[in-house]
């Protein structure tokens, strides 16, 4: 079963927060939720989406 993980760092945040798991759209959610609190972004426009989604990674092990 693939899983996806996405790291904080990857959408150009200096931020350790990582999150994983089945599907990547199971951790938009969870990565809205941790920009909300973690980096003040209580809108998510369309570009930032855009760059949280890219920064999603399928793990090959
Ligand atoms: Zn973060």
């Amino acid at each position: 079963m693939p899983r996806y993980n996405f790291k904080c760092s990857e959408a150009g945040y200096k931020c350790s927060y990582e999150v994983d798991g089945a599907t990547s759209e199971e951790l938009i959610p969870k990565i809205k939720i941790h920009a909300r609190y973690a980096h003040n972004l209580f809108e998510v426009s369309e570009n930032t989406l855009v760059k949280f989604k890219s920064a999603i990674k399928e793990k090959t092990s």
